[in-house]
């Protein structure tokens, strides 16, 4: 079975959620929220929470996009060591940024448990695995690099690390005790339900269409409806459209797919990753899988269609062979994808590009945490931090060259990476 690109596995253990009404009407608020994943809702909750009149607005409904479809592992981490992102950033913002993602994963928790937030919240560690030899010496600098900064990551090997697998598919891998997973359609319903409450109002089924000013202030048009408000923050990520002009050219949407298996066995179930752990590799065209909190494993990689196409499964069926040699390809039961935002420089943005129009986007594939830090800085620059005293720099847009031949470039370098990938030297 394929499930249509709108749905995942998720849709089938979410908790329930009442589908936000269209916009049919103008109406006014302080801010307005364009997108309502993990990075519109938090900031709606945070904004709500402090009195602040929040509306948002998704062209479909919470947690649509990658929000709701994503692997919903929980990574503190980013791609590069930190002696990188602080040659990137400079000294204010590059340890600032380190910071942030060494607490993402706290902060994520803590944001749950503090508002009851019902997502089958598990907090047992995040498991990086080397695919091989070169990918240790990648795995020991990270690690090296971001337990100086504080990062609560170490080293699992041989045995030890078979056994909280339940595959030798890798000797040597990092844990990131901060790491784990949630349900990530829940979390976002989750998040909805708590900035409602708090005072938010969201609005599904209205894509946006236009933003333009009017007086000192914007106006939001969308199918059927307006909103004026002082602020508007475009919170859409692998998403985004030409609606603000030039911020689609920022970050190229790249796809991840997912398959997910029939229900285990109990025995099946208790021996793959047998603590909860989340796992992924060092691969360039990356697998990753988790299980759920029921009874099945979810196997991911980077993908060319969100509908999950024929190359697409095949890497899947390859990717689960590999790290799961106890399961075949007929034990996945249902496949979709999703849409990321990559940037140039691998670490996310803010834009301000005129007085109270804000965009927060840009996690590469590590967004389910980097994207609640997102939401509750950018709610923070609108409460009157300055931009200088941010966690995270705000930029300038800047174009990827030949942006609009993107599809061709990411199809070519999938296949490359993948011979890269296929390539490097096995160390056993
Ligand atoms: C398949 C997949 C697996 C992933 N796995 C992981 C993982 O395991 N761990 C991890 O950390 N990250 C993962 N990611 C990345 C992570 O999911 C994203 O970084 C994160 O969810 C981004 O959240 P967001 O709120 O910024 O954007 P999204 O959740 O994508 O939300 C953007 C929203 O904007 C709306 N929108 C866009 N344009 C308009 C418009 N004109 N009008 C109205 N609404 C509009 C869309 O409808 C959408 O709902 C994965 C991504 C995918 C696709």
């Amino acid at each position: 079975m394929s499930l249509h690109s709108n749905q995942s596995f998720w849709t089938k253990t979410a908790v329930s959620y009442q589908v936000p009404e269209q916009l049919t009407e103008s109406i006014s608020a302080d801010v307005t929220i364009i997108g309502a994943g993990i990075t519109g809702l938090r900031t709606a909750l945070e904004l709500a929470s402090v009195n602040i009149n929040v509306v948002v607005i998704d062209s479909h409904e919470p947690g649509w996009g990658a929000s709701g479809r994503t692997g919903g592992q929980v990574n503190p981490l980013a791609h590069t060591v930190p002696e990188k992102v602080i040659k990137q950033l400079g000294d204010t913002f590059g340890p600032r940024m380190l910071e942030s993602y060494v607490n993402s994963g706290y902060e994520l928790f803590n944001l749950i448990k503090k508002h009851n937030i019902q997502c089958d919240a598990v907090q047992n560690g995040w498991i990086r695995g080397a695919h091989s030899q070169s990918s240790v010496k990648d795995l020991e600098e990270m690690q090296k690099g971001w337990a100086g900064y504080g990062l609560d990551i170490s080293f699992i090997e041989g045995k030890k690390l078979h056994n909280l697998i339940g595959s030798t598919a890798y000797d040597v891998a990092t844990n990131v005790a901060s790491g784990g997973c949630i349900q990530p359609l829940s979390y976002s319903r989750e998040l909805a339900r708590v900035a409602v409450a708090k005072g938010a109002q969201i609005f599904g089924n209205s894509a946006v269409k236009s933003v333009s000013s009017k007086g000192k202030e914007w106006q939001v048009i969308t199918e059927k409806g307006s909103i004026t408000s002082q602020w508007v923050v475009f919170c859409t990520n692998g998403y985004t459209d030409d609606t603000l002009k030039g911020l689609k050219q920022t970050i190229i949407p790249l796809v991840s797919v997912q398959a997910v298996t029939r229900p285990l066995t109990k025995s099946e179930y208790a021996s793959i990753l047998p603590n909860g752990h989340t796992l992924a590799d060092t691969r360039r065209v990356i697998y990753y899988s988790r299980k759920d909190n029921h009874d099945r494993l979810l196997f991911g990689s980077l993908g060319m269609s969100e509908h999950c196409n024929g190359s697409d499964k095949k890497r899947l069926h390859a990717g689960l062979k590999t790290v799961f040699p106890q399961l075949t390809p007929d034990d996945l039961e249902s496949y979709w994808g999703g849409r990321l935002a990559f940037t140039e420089d691998l670490l996310p943005h803010i834009h301000e590009p005129a007085p109270g129009i804000l965009a927060g986007l840009g996690y590469n594939g590590r967004g389910v945490a980097m994207s609640t830090v997102m939401g509750r800085i950018l709610s923070e620059r609108i409460i009157g931090k300055k931009p200088e005293d941010l966690a995270i720099p705000t930029t300038k847009f800047k174009s990827f060259s030949f942006h609009r031949f993107h599809k061709i470039g990411v199809y070519s370098a999938i296949k490359a990476y993948e011979m890269r990938d296929a390539f490097d030297i096995r160390f056993r």
